[in-house]
C-alpha cells in the first residue's frame, strides 16, 4: 500500500491528507516571482517546496497539473502590509541603478523572467504545465473585475475599482483576520482614497494613465491589482476549485485572503481545498539584508561563488517547509560534502556495472530505504528525514562498494535515480550511463594546474586554464571544499 500524502493545511491548521477532486490528478497552483530582480534563495526555498509536492505526488503515481505564475505588473511596494499602495515594484526597479541596463519596463520584465526560468532549471525544478504572466491575461482580469462589479462585490471610485470586503462574509478565514476593525489596523501608512467604503477594501484595478504599464479598461487607462491575476490564472488553467494552492508565509494575508474573496465571489465555490505555506528562510538567524551582505540571489552563489546548484538545493531543503530555515555557509558546506558522497556513489556504482555481482542484499536494502524516504515525504514533507534516508542509502552502497557488480550496481543507480525523481537531487553524472568522456582526464589535469596557479597568485594563468577547460566542454566550480569539475550543461529550454 502506498503511504497517504499528509500535508499541513493553513485553512484548518491541521496536517491532513492531500486529496484530489479528480482521482489521481492533482491540480496545484503556486505563486511565483515578481520579476523585478533576480530571485533570491528565500524565493527558491518556497519554489523548491512546491516542486517537492509535485515530485511526491508523482512518486505516488498521480498526474500533476502544476501552474506557477509570473507577476510582471501590479505588485506594489506596500502590497504586503496593506491595501495596494506605494510604487509598482517593476517601475521602481526600472528607476534603480540596475534598471539603467534596460530599455523599458517590458525589457526589464523579460530579462528577469528569463533569468528566473534558467535558475529554476539549474536548481533542478520540474517545468510546470505553464508559467502564466499577469500581462498576458489582461482580458481575463478585466472581465473578472466587471463580473465582480455586476455581482455587487466591487465598486468604482475616482481612483480605482475596489473589492467590497463587507460583501464576503468569509473574508479572513485563511489568516484568521476576521475582525474587520483589526483588518483596518493592518492598513498602515496608506493615503486612503476618501471614496473607499471600507478602509480594508482592496484594489482590483488602479486607474492611472501615467503608469509605465497601462491597459484600456471600462474604467479608463490603468492596471490590475496584484491579487486578481492569481485568481483568474489559477481558474483558467486548473478549474474553479484547486486541490492545492501554495506560496510563502507572507502571502497568507493579504494576497491569498484576497484571492479567496475574489474567486469565491466569482464562482460561489471553494477556491482551493488545501493551502500550503512555506515558512521563511533566514540567513544567519536574521532576515536577509543587503546592507549586512546576507542577501543572496541564486546567481550570486552559483555563478559568482561557484556553488554547486545541487548543494544549494540540498541546503534549502535541510528543514521541512513548515519550519523556518536558517541558511548558513556552514550548512552549505555540509550540503556540498553530502553532494560529493552522492556523486561518488554514482561514480563507483557505474564503474561496477560490468563486474560480477557479490552484493545480493543491496537491492532489497535500498528498496527499504527508498520506501522510508517516500514515507518521510508523505509525512508532511519531512525533508530532513528524507535527506537522511538518501544518505543512509549512500552508506549501504559505500559499505558494499567492493562487492557491487551487475544487478546490485544497477540497483544502486536505480536508487540514485529515485532520489533524483523524489527530491530533485541529481547525482548521476553523464558518465554513469557508461559513456565516459575521454576529455575528462585532460580537463582534470588542467583543473589541478589551475589550482596551483591560483595558489601561486598567477591569476592570468588561472584564467587562461579556465578557458582551456571550458573549451573541452567542462567548467570548474570553486566550492568551499575545493574546485570541482562539471560537464557544461547546454542552455535549458526557455519557454
Ligand atoms: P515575490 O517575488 O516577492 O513575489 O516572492 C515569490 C515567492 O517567494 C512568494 O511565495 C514569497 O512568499 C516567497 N518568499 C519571499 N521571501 C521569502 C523568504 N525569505 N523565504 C521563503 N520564501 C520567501
Ligand atoms: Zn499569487
Amino acid at each position: 500500500m502506498p503511504p497517504i500524502f499528509r500535508l499541513g493545511d493553513t485553512m484548518t491548521g491541521e496536517v491532513r491528507p492531500l486529496t484530489t477532486l479528480d482521482p489521481g490528478h492533482l491540480r496545484f497552483y503556486s505563486c511565483g516571482p515578481t520579476v523585478y530582480n533576480y530571485a533570491h534563495i528565500g524565493n527558491f526555498r518556497t519554489f523548491i517546496n512546491s516542486d517537492l509536492v509535485v515530485r511526491t505526488a508523482q512518486a505516488l503515481g498521480w498526474r500533476v497539473s502544476y501552474v506557477c505564475n509570473i507577476t510582471d505588473v501590479g505588485h506594489l511596494t506596500q502590497d504586503d502590509v496593506a491595501d495596494a499602495s506605494g510604487d509598482d515594484k517593476m517601475a521602481k526597479a526600472l528607476k534603480s541603478k540596475e534598471g539603467e541596463a534596460f530599455v523599458n519596463v517590458w525589457d526589464l520584465a523579460e530579462h528577469y523572467a528569463d533569468a528566473f526560468k534558467s535558475d529554476w532549471f539549474r536548481m533542478g525544478l520540474i517545468k510546470p504545465l505553464v508559467w502564466p504572466r499577469a500581462t498576458q491575461h489582461m482580458r481575463e482580469q478585466i472581465t473578472a473585475v466587471e463580473e465582480l462589479i455586476e455581482k455587487g462585490h466591487a465598486y468604482q471610485t475616482k481612483d480605482a475599482v475596489y473589492f467590497r470586503i463587507n460583501s464576503f462574509s468569509d473574508h479572513g478565514k485563511l489568516s484568521g483576520n476576521t475582525n474587520k476593525d483589526e483588518l483596518r489596523t493592518a492598513v498602515r501608512d496608506v493615503v486612503l482614497d476618501p471614496e473607499k467604503e471600507h478602509p480594508s477594501d482592496f484594489a482590483l484595478w488602479k486607474k492611472d494613465d501615467k503608469h509605465l504599464m497601462q491597459w484600456y479598461s471600462p474604467w479608463g487607462w490603468g492596471f490590475p491589482g496584484w491579487h486578481i491575476e492569481c485568481s483568474v490564472m489559477a481558474m483558467k488553467y486548473l478549474g474553479e476549485t484547486l486541490d492545492l494552492h501554495a506560496g510563502g508565509e507572507d502571502l497568507i494575508f493579504p494576497h491569498h485572503e484576497s484571492e479567496i474573496a475574489q474567486s469565491e465571489c466569482l464562482t460561489g465555490k471553494v477556491f482551493s481545498n488545501h493551502w500550503m505555506h512555506s515558512r521563511f528562510l533566514l540567513v544567519d538567524g536574521e532576515k536577509m539584508s543587503k546592507s549586512k551582505g546576507t542577501f543572496y540571489s541564486v546567481r550570486d552563489l552559483v555563478e559568482d561563488q561557484g556553488i554547486d546548484p545541487m548543494a544549494l538545493r540540498l541546503s534549502l531543503m535541510a528543514v521541512p517547509y513548515s519550519k523556518p530555515l536558517n541558511f548558513t555557509m556552514q550548512g552549505l558546506a555540509d550540503a556540498t560534502k553530502n553532494m560529493e558522497r552522492l556523486y561518488e556513489c554514482a561514480r563507483l556504482s557505474s564503474d561496477a556495472l560490468s563486474r560480477p555481482d557479490n552484493a545480493p542484499g543491496v537491492a532489497s536494502a535500498l528498496e527499504r530505504v527508498y520506501d522510508e524516504m517516500l514515507e518521510a515525504m508523505c509525512d508532511d514533507m519531512n525533508t530532513s528525514v528524507a535527506i537522511a534516508k538518501a544518505l543512509e542509502g549512500t552508506g549501504v552502497i559505500f559499505r558494499e562498494s567492493a562487492n557491487l557488480g551487475g544487478a546490485s550496481a544497477h540497483a544502486a543507480l536505480h536508487f540514485l535515480n529515485r532520489v533524483e525523481a523524489l527530491l530533485g537531487i541529481r547525482s548521476i553524472r553523464e558518465e554513469a550511463t557508461g559513456q565516459g568522456d575521454p576529455q575528462e582526464a585532460n580537463a582534470e589535469t588542467l583543473m589541478n594546474a589551475r589550482m596551483v596557479a591560483k595558489q601561486n597568485k598567477d591569476f592570468a594563468a588561472a584564467d587562461r586554464l579556465r578557458l582551456e577547460i571550458e573549451a573541452l566542454g567542462f567548467e570548474v566550480r570553486d566550492t568551499p571544499t575545493g574546485p570541482v569539475l562539471r560537464r557544461k550543461l547546454s542552455a535549458p529550454e526557455i519557454q
